[in-house]
């Protein structure tokens, strides 16, 4: 569905993308994992068009977006939920799902999609008026990943969705996070939280210093022995 081949990202001088090779198959949920800095929020930025690439392709179905605009790959099915939610905090629940819609014509089939997310985050729907930014940490990420999905993504890059959150909180979001994918939608999750987003992925990356130090089957991952020092422990 998604494949990275050979990207390179530069910031001014510092190289955030080395070589990056990345390949997502629809109906998967893929986990890229890494610490703090090493190029996880920059790979969705280049996947979602608001990076450039200095070199390298992505293509979609097999057709390249390197020189697609941000709003168009948003037409193109895929949906991207950035790291620290971004929500419109002075606009209401409702308010900022539509502004999730913001490509679409089909206005009817919109207001379909407003019931589907109200039964995926029935908290939502009890805060429909509510202004997103009275919201809790919790109620936020749910908004923002509902925001997310009105655009109808195929694919649904997801940035960081556990940050700030208590671990609770973290289990619900996972949860739906699996619902939505066993409903149609290809996932790419970014994490600190390795732990938690092993458990959720099929296969998992980990990119470190901005390279792919290893990848494979999530699972396998969980209890390969470099991984668990690194990134499972402490
Ligand atoms: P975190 O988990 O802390 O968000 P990350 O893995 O998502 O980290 P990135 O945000 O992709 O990391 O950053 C990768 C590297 O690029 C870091 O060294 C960061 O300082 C640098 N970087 C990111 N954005 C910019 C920017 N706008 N200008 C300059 N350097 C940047």
């Amino acid at each position: 569905m998604l494949e990275l081949k050979e990207v390179n990202v530069f910031y001014g001088v510092i190289h955030a993308l080395k070589n990056l090779n990345i390949k997502i198959e629809e109906g998967e949920v893929v986990t890229l994992i890494g610490a703090n800095g090493a190029g996880k929020s920059t790979t969705l930025k280049a996947i979602s068009g608001i990076q450039k690439l200095k070199s390298g392709e992505i293509t979609l179905n097999g057709e390249s977006i390197n020189n697609v605009g941000a709003p168009d790959i948003v037409k193109l099915g895929i949906s991207h939920v950035p790291e620290g939610r971004r929500i419109f905090s002075r606009m209401s629940v409702m308010e900022n799902l539509e502004m999730g819609a913001f490509t679409r014509t089909d206005k009817s089939e919109v207001k379909k999609d407003f019931e589907k997310i109200f039964s995926l985050f029935p908290r939502l729907l009890e805060r429909k008026e509510q202004m997103a930014g009275t919201l809790s940490g919790g109620e936020q990420q749910m908004l923002a990943i509902g925001r997310g999905l009105m655009s109808r993504p195929k694919l649904l890059l997801l940035d960081e969705p556990s940050m700030g959150l208590a671990p609770i909180i973290v289990k619900e979001i996972f949860s739906i996070i699996k619902e939505i994918n066993k409903a149609g939608t290809t996932v790419l999750l970014v994490e600190q939280n390795a732990y938690m987003a092993l458990n959720a992925a099929d296969r998992a990356y980990i990119i470190r210093n901005g390279e792919i130090e290893m990848q494979g089957d999530a699972k396998t991952m969980l209890q390969d022995e470099k991984v668990k020092k690194a990134y499972l422990e402490g």
